[in-house]
């Protein structure tokens, strides 16, 4: 499509288009030499191919077969019934949580293939663990770590195999399906834990508590020059401490590391405006449905990689090697600060319940705030036009480098935030949520009799039900407002004091205005119902027999008819009026069922677990 006339662009487009050919051999370290037999599928197709489930599971029983220092086991099942994959790398006799916290290891968990279409992670771990294993290249990285990799977590999603699951990707020829095999997102099921999976991974969490997460995938979206990308959570909505090391340690060191490797390097950024890169980018908050806000809830640091969609496959695959291999040196070069990060963290999270006003709130979610830091956007050129087929204005990406001074928008402020109680208490027939709170790793105890205490608690109002569902759920919407009384509870209701280091879920899962809460999952939603019913006849008759007993209540309802005319013009609300004020209505219609508790439990009433 070059006019001849510009010849001279010409000539600048070769030099450009080298450039680019070179932007897209970004993340070409290699691995030391390997001996035959030993190069991974991927590498054995030059990059055009990732394997699959069984020759994943084959390679990963070689390399456990033929060194002492890796182990292969699974960590559960799958609903299709296939194993789910773990990798255990350790020096010594450091195999097991307990051994690993003897010997005062590091234990760093990563995880490749939550989104099996995205590849990388998986094959980027293999070459590591090999590297590590058997070519013993990177042994050292073992030194002071006990790895743990999972190279696929999404194993049945891993089998919907096809070279269509990807539209915006650049190879491998063929990949998994996003999804798992009940289509469900298992980076947004953290909180809810409704797959088998997430259930095994939660176990496996609450057997090793990892020091570091790293969660590899593959972004969609916009063109640009980085072939990774990276987010962290580190907001006030976490430890502090959780953050600070990311900042400190991955941001100033490891970064600069992976980048002499030839590697570009950003944070995971999303265009302001999806058409237009001169708006600016934004910086990605994770709640705790997603698995590296999860970790940062547990205390943890939790990296996300994002390999760049667009970049061929072995830049991708190289750059993630280099990332996981530069941040395990790291964490060799200074492994207390890691282990003292997460002692702090969960002291911290500890303490939380026992803080007095106003350090005894905490941030239930952040947003974003319009503040913005000038950053250096390495893109490529672009044009916009409109589009005969959207009707919209496209976006056509070239392929020349293109440098924008644009506004980076990384600032977060606190949301919603609410006071820490000293306990929260579930009745006892909410077993769902109750099951939930127990698979987070939550210690509670029981009632062993009812109890009659004051709690705050909230009531809803204005609710209404998302029109489609959401990984397989369907969720309310609703105000809420607090509210204090006295409330029985049966024997067996559940009683959870905060002061343990699992407070930041706890809260995540019961806080009503808390994003990722059991009640925004809709698991709740049976108390927004009405069941019992009134005739209309029979109301007509009550709401005068009310009228005649009390004036107030007759002045207040002709207000309301003289003065609102949708009220006016409803039979129904006109009805519901009196229905919701008569001995009849349903104390219990839009109340939360769950407690918070300030004043002391008498232990004798408690029950271990
Ligand atoms: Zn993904």
């Amino acid at each position: 499509m070059i006019p001849l006339r510009s010849l001279s662009l010409f000539f600048c487009f070769t030099i450009c288009a080298t450039l680019t050919l070179i932007s897209n051999i970004q993340g070409q370290s290699s691995s030391p030499p390997v001996p035959p037999g030993w190069q991974t599928y991927t590498e054995r197709t030059d990059y055009r191919d990732t394997p699959r489930y069984n020759e994943t599971i084959e390679f990963s029983r070689r390399l456990a077969a033929s060194s002492n220092t890796i182990r292969f086991t699974s960590f559960g099942r799958s609903p299709q019934n296939r194993a789910l994959p773990l990798l255990v790398a350790a020096k010594g006799d450091a195999f097991t949580p307990q051994a690993a916290r003897k010997r005062n290891k590091v234990v760093v968990l990563v995880q490749a293939c939550i989104h099996a279409g995205e590849s990388d992670g998986k094959d980027a771990g293999l070459a590591l663990l090999r590297d590590i294993g058997i070519t013993k290249t990177r042994e050292s990285l073992l030194d002071r770590i006990v790895l743990l990799f999972i190279p696929i977590y999404n194993t049945d999603g891993h089998e919907r195999f096809s070279p269509y699951n990807r539209i915006n990707q650049n190879g491998p020829r063929a990949m998994g399906w996003r999804a798992n095999s009940t289509n469900l997102n298992l980076n947004r099921d953290y909180m809810k834990a409704d797959a088998p999976e997430t259930q095994a991974w939660l176990r496996l969490w609450n057997e090793w508590s990892p020091d570091l997460f790293i969660d590899c995938h593959t972004t969609d979206g916009a063109d640009f020059r980085y072939n990774v990308t990276y987010q962290f959570e580190g907001y006030e909505n976490v430890s502090p401490s959780v953050g600070r090391w990311m900042r400190e340690v991955f941001e100033r060191r490891v970064v600069p590391a992976v980048e002499s490797e030839g590697n570009l390097l950003a944070p995971y950024l999303t265009l302001r405006d999806g058409r237009d890169p001169a708006k600016g980018l934004e910086g990605f908050i994770a709640t705790p449905r997603f698995a590296t806000g999860y970790a940062a809830m547990r205390n943890r640091p939790g990296l996300l990689i994002e390999t760049h969609s667009l970049k061929n496959y072995r830049s991708r695959v190289r750059g993630t090697y280099d990332v996981l291999r530069r941040t395990l040196e790291e964490i060799n070069r200074a492994p207390e600060e890691l282990l003292r990060l997460a002692r702090e963290s969960d002291e911290e999270t500890i303490n939380l319940a026992r803080q007095t006003a106003p350090s005894k709130r905490i941030a239930l979610s952040v947003e974003l705030t319009d503040k913005s830091v000038p950053f250096e956007f390495k893109g490529v050129e672009y044009r916009r036009e409109s589009s005969e087929v959207s009707g919209q204005m496209r976006l056509i990406y070239g392929a020349k480098p293109l440098d924008l001074n644009v506004p980076f928008f990384n600032e977060a402020k606190a949301k919603v935030t609410v006071a820490v109680p000293r306990y929260y208490v579930v009745p006892p027939q909410w077993t769902e949520v109750i099951d939930r709170i127990q698979w987070h790793g939550i210690e509670f105890e029981r009632l062993r009799e009812e109890l009659t205490i004051d709690v705050e608690s909230y009531r809803f109002s204005e609710v209404r039900f998302s029109p489609n569902s959401f990984e397989g759920r369907v969720l309310p919407v609703y105000k809420v407002a607090a509210v204090r009384e006295r409330r029985t509870f049966s024997s067996g209701s559940i009683v959870i004091e905060t002061a343990q280091r699992g407070a930041r879920v706890l809260m995540s899962l019961l806080e009503p205005e808390a994003p990722d809460s059991l009640l925004a999952w809709g698991f709740f939603n049976p108390v927004f119902e009405q069941k019992e019913y009134a005739e209309d006849y029979v109301l007509e008759r009550i709401a005068r027999e009310m009228m005649e007993k009390d004036e107030n209540l007759r002045r207040e309802f002709n207000q309301r008819v003289a003065n609102d005319p949708k009220f006016a013009a409803n039979p129904r609300e006109r009805l519901r009026f009196f229905f919701d004020r008569s001995s009849y209505r349903d104390e219990q219609l839009n109340l939360y069922p769950v407690a918070r508790v300030e004043s002391e439990i008498d232990p004798r009433l408690l029950m271990k677990q």
